[in-house]
């Protein structure tokens, strides 16, 4: 692929692992879960408390909305981040919080474990640039309509500061298709994973907008290879400022990472099963 230098897959096979405390992002499957939006304390602090609960292993939530109208709800900015440094404190869950404005990189990075950039800044190279001297690890999202080269040149921009924490997140792109919000591309997932050492995650919220296909893609995300799944969760959907019809309840959340649990296992036996049949073929082979 054109013009990578540091993001394209290494001769020597090595992968990035971001850590995180504990957290080895691109080893561990990790689930960043949370609202779409900070809205109140009470909101947050209840919602981080039962995705911890379920399994979640990072907390997600916007302080800093990028919304398609002005006069929609738009974030709490610093009043929100000082919520999520609480729920961060209480709970012990990483954050992760999208960064919109150039200006706002090296103050939001105190509050955030993880910044976000969104499928609408994707592209933002300013931003990049700015994310890219902050050091934090960063989520990328794919652009709505962005190829894998070019999403990978966006991670170049803040590969190319010196910041190698970058987490791919595929969220679905545009399509003809209007059933679903996007059109989640999980072919994207073991491509980007072959080109590139980097972590890919996978948004099935934004990703297709419809509730009852969150657990179903979420599922294939992971059969696909996903290292990591971020969904949208929030303790009362109906009364959410923001994308209401596709945060989940903590209890779909909770049936959800069970059976995650059940699907990580069985993967692990089929590789185990396959090994297993290897060293069989094997021995036929000599006798
Ligand atoms: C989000 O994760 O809150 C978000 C706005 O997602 P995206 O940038 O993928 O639309
Ligand atoms: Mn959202």
């Amino acid at each position: 692929m054109k013009n990578l230098k540091l993001s394209n897959t290494k001769a020597e096979g090595d992968r990035t692992i971001i850590r995180i405390g504990e957290l080895q992002i691109g080893r561990d499957l990790v689930v960043i879960a949370g609202p779409c939006a900070v809205e109140s304390e009470d909101q947050l602090l209840r919602t981080a408390w039962a995705v911890k609960e379920a399994g979640a292993t990072m907390l997600r939530g916007g302080a800093f909305k990028p919304r398609t109208s002005p006069y929609a709800f738009q974030g709490l900015g610093l009043k929100g981040l000082k919520i999520l440094d609480k729920a961060r404190r209480e709970t012990g869950l990483p954050i992760v919080t999208e960064v919109i404005d150039t200006r706002d990189v090296s103050w939001v990075s105190e509050y955030a474990d993880v910044l976000q950039i969104g499928a609408r800044n994707t592209q933002n190279f300013s931003l990049l640039r700015e994310a890219g001297k902050s050091g934090k690890p960063v989520l990328l999202k794919r652009g709505m309509h962005g190829t894998l080269e070019e999403w990978l040149n966006c991670a170049e921009y803040i590969l190319a500061e010196g910041n190698g924490n970058i987490i791919l997140c595929e969220r679905g792109i545009r399509s003809f298709e209007t059933y679903t919000r996007n059109t989640l591309d999980l072919s994207i997932v073991p491509a980007a994973k072959s080109i590139s050492h980097l972590p890919v995650f996978v948004d099935p919220s934004h990703g297709t907008g419809v509730l009852e296909l969150i657990e179903p893609m979420s599922m294939a995300a992971i059969v696909a290879g996903a290292d990591g799944l971020e969904i949208e969760v929030h303790i009362d959907p109906p009364s959410a400022l923001s994308d209401k019809d596709q945060q989940l309840t903590p209890a779909a959340f909770a049936r959800l990472m069970r059976k995650i649990g059940i699907l990580r296992r069985t993967m692990d036996t089929l590789d185990d099963s396959v090994q297993a049949e290897n060293e069989v073929r094997g021995l036929l082979q000599c006798v």
